[in-house]
């Protein structure tokens, strides 16, 4: 089969990733139990990379920072 329209037919088959219970992306694979978002169940350190956070105004988009934008939020 190929990758066009016939194939999309079987996407409707239920899903192949979870929730993952570390970090709350639904990346966790329900066949490896591995998390491509975090690396949970393959590593015990929480898989990070500058790339994978997005910029906006300039600023990288961290947990570090959301959790400043919250705060200023909670002040007004
Ligand atoms: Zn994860």
């Amino acid at each position: 089969m190929t990758r066009g329209t016939p194939a999309q037919g079987k996407k409707g088959r239920g899903s192949s990733h979870i929730i993952c219970r570390r970090c709350g992306s639904h990346s966790l694979r329900k066949k490896s139990g591995e998390c491509s978002h975090c690396g949970f169940g393959s590593s015990a350190k929480i898989t990070n990379h500058a790339w994978t956070k997005k910029y906006v105004n300039n600023k990288r988009k961290t947990e570090k920072n959301k959790k400043k934008e919250r705060a200023k939020k909670n002040k007004k």
